[in-house]
């Protein structure tokens, strides 16, 4: 699947507005106050930048020196939303991958985590997709994905765990099945494997 095909060009903004205004009323505030005039727009327009993540190109370059050690980016941003209450999650992503015939510019690990985490998701679920992703369009020897995010539905409601992070991995090929592979790439994300 190409990146241009993931980005969806099913949203309707005005009707999200509108949903938006109804929401407040329903919540019992009138959106025709002065400070609440301007919030359906907002809301709908946040929500619209939130869900759609910017095209990128995915550059790959053929692995002429052979390099055959783990390729890990650290703390990539992570910005989501919470499938189950459209609240926010965010924290970081480490992105790792062994080398096979290609290799990938490092920004693009970044744009990869973006692609998936600009939808209602779930930590696990983005962090599955991820590892699929490189796989599938790498074809490395080996994925590993680490995810930390704390969600502002655990913590502003509910539970309200402030601060408290949510851990996920995904780990595919050599990172999976070999025991030392594993512990170099969580020692290196510095995650307690
Ligand atoms: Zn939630």
């Amino acid at each position: 699947m190409s990146v241009s095909e993931l980005v969806r060009g099913d949203i309707d903004l005005a009707a999200a507005r509108r949903a938006v205004a109804d929401l407040l009323v329903a919540l019992g505030r009138d959106p025709g106050s002065e400070h609440l005039a301007d919030t359906p727009e907002r809301v709908a327009d946040a929500y619209v930048e939130m869900l759609t993540p910017r095209e990128f190109n995915m550059t790959t370059f053929p692995n002429e020196e052979g390099y055959d050690e783990l390729v890990l980016a650290r703390d990539i941003p992570v910005q989501s939303l919470c499938r189950h209450h459209m609240l926010p999650f965010h924290g970081v992503a480490h992105v790792g991958y062994l080398p096979g015939t290609r290799i990938l510019g490092l920004s693009k690990l970044a744009r990869v985590v973006e692609l998936f985490a600009r939808d209602f998701q779930v930590q696990e679920r983005l962090t599955k997709q991820v590892a699929d992703w490189l796989q599938e369009n790498l074809s490395p020897m080996g994925v590993g994905v680490v995810i930390e995010a704390e969600h502002m539905c655990m913590s502003v409601r509910g539970v309200r765990a402030m601060g408290s992070r949510t851990v996920t991995s995904a780990l595919k090929g050599t990172l999976r099945e070999d025991a030392r592979s594993r512990q170099e790439f969580f020692a290196l994300t510095g995650v307690a494997a």
